[in-house]
This record gives structure tokens, C-alpha cells and sequence, in this order.
């Protein structure tokens, strides 16, 4: 971690119901004084969106954990466009989950084309990389890292980057209990920031948030926080639960 704000994010994923997102809602609106260099951002489903926009606190900022690769409100059923978004008063957008990569079918192109139409809306994204366990295992993680890269990177219009946080998800760690190691997590978002150093620049690169999720809990955020190049985490089960507010609470 270096002097930049922490990112906290929380990605709710398809999950809640009225009344589970409501005492969520109330568990984070008391959570007390966050650190002050936490920047705390929350994605719940679409559904769930106005009642976090008009229930959380205003130190929370909402993400939407998806949006449509045009960027106009039109013919597109079952889509969320920025300018909807934007109207609504959200500002973030998580891109390129694995589990829409995984489900959905978005392309590494894609994914840059979405973070493409949030940055050029003045949004900031969450945008989303990580191997499988094959590709760890076969020593292909910065490979895999850096196809998912390229296109993110090449979609940032000039002078954005500051908008954009990389967030490293290896898929074999999330939702599994498996969290990767500190050193794990460590090593590879060194060599994501010395590949953004040869793609940016280096005082760019050095500036770029790059968070870590995959399983982070309670329990084990105070150790991967204390990395060098771990700017924060995108958490996903232990966001819908109390103890979020301890995974904030870490990057004091
Ligand atoms: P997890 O999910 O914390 O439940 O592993 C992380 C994510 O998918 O962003």
C-alpha cells in the first residue's frame, strides 16, 4: 500500500432481498467514522440500486456491477446504459467480472469497450482480471493478466487513468474460501504494475489502484493490506455481511 486511497469495494452480485439490503443499509450507515483514506464503493444488483443510492450514507459511494456497450438509453431490453446510470447519480461500474467473462461471453474487447464508454462518461471503473487455476498452474498468470489488460489499457481516453482501478481476481479464489496468498497476491500485482510501468509510464503506473478479491474476509485482509502493491480489495460474500465494515476498518 502506498500513500493513494484505499479501495474497499463490495460487489453484492446477484444477491439480496428488500429487506436483507435494508438492514445492510443500516448496518454500514452506522459503522462509524471510516479510515480517511478509504474510498468505500458498494455494487448491488440493479434492482437494489435506488435504495442504496437513497439509503447509504454519502461516504458510500454505489457501483453498478455491469452496463451496456453502448453508450445511449434505446433498443437494448434487459440493459443498463451510462446515461441511465449517470441520471440515477452512480459514478462507478465494476467491468469485466470473471463470472461475466466466464457467463456472459465478454471478450477481453469487450470488456475494453466498456470501460471505454464509462471513462469517456466520466465514470471510474473497477475493471476486472484473473487467471484460472490451469492457467496458474500451466505458469501462465501474467499472460492471462495481461490479454485481459491490453484492452483496458488501450480504452482509457487521455488523462483518465486516474479513474481507473485494476482489480486482480484470480478465479481459482473467488467465491472458494481460497484466498491467495499474501506473497501470492503480492507477486502478481507487482508484475501487473511493472506491466502497466511499460504501458503508462512509470509515476502513471506507480498511481494506479490495483485491489485484490478472491475470498478476502475479516480475517485475512490485515495481512494482504500490508503488501506494497495491494491498494484495496473487491469483496464479494463477506460483502453482504457485518463484517465488511472490519474489511474497512483495515486500511487505517
Ligand atoms: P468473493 O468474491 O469475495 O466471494 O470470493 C470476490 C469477487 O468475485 O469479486
Amino acid at each position: 500500500m502506498t500513500g493513494k486511497k484505499v479501495v474497499i469495494g463490495g460487489n453484492w452480485k446477484c444477491n439480496g432481498t428488500k429487506e436483507s439490503v435494508k438492514e445492510l443499509i443500516e448496518t454500514l450507515n452506522s459503522a462509524g467514522d471510516f479510515p480517511s483514506n478509504a474510498e468505500v464503493v458498494v455494487a448491488p444488483t440493479a434492482l437494489h440500486l435506488g435504495m442504496a443510492v437513497d439509503g447509504l450514507r454519502k461516504d458510500i459511494s454505489v457501483s453498478v456491477q455491469n452496463l451496456w456497450k453502448e453508450p445511449k438509453a434505446g433498443a437494448w431490453t434487459g440493459e443498463l446504459t451510462v446515461d441511465l446510470i449517470k441520471d440515477f447519480g452512480i459514478n462507478w461500474a465494476i467491468l469485466g467480472h470473471s463470472e461475466r467473462r466466464a457467463y456472459c461471453g465478454e471478450t477481453p474487447e469487450i470488456v475494453g469497450t466498456k470501460v471505454k464508454i464509462a471513462l469517456e462518461a466520466g465514470m471510474k471503473v473497477m475493471a476486472c482480471i484473473g487467471e484460472q487455476l490451469s492457467d496458474r498452474e500451466a505458469d501462465k498468470t501474467m499472460d492471462v493478466c495481461k490479454e485481459q489488460l491490453d484492452p483496458i489499457i488501450a480504452a482509457v481516453p487521455s488523462g483518465a487513468m486516474d479513474r481507473v482501478v485494476i482489480a486482480y481476481e484470480p478465479v481459482w479464489a473467488i467465491g472458494t474460501g481460497v484466498t491467495a496468498t499474501p506473497e501470492q497476491a503480492q507477486e502478481t500485482h507487482e508484475q501487473i504494475r511493472a506491466y502497466l510501468k511499460t504501458k503508462i509510464g512509470e509515476e502513471a503506473a506507480q498511481g494506479v489502484r490495483i485491489i485484490y478479491g478472491g475470498s478476502v474476509k475479516g480475517a485475512n485482509c490485515q495481512e494482504l493490506i500490508k503488501k506494497a502493491d495491494i491498494d484495496g480489495f473487491l469483496v464479494g460474500g463477506a460483502s453482504l455481511k457485518p463484517e465488511f465494515k472490519d474489511i474497512i476498518a483495515c486500511s487505517s
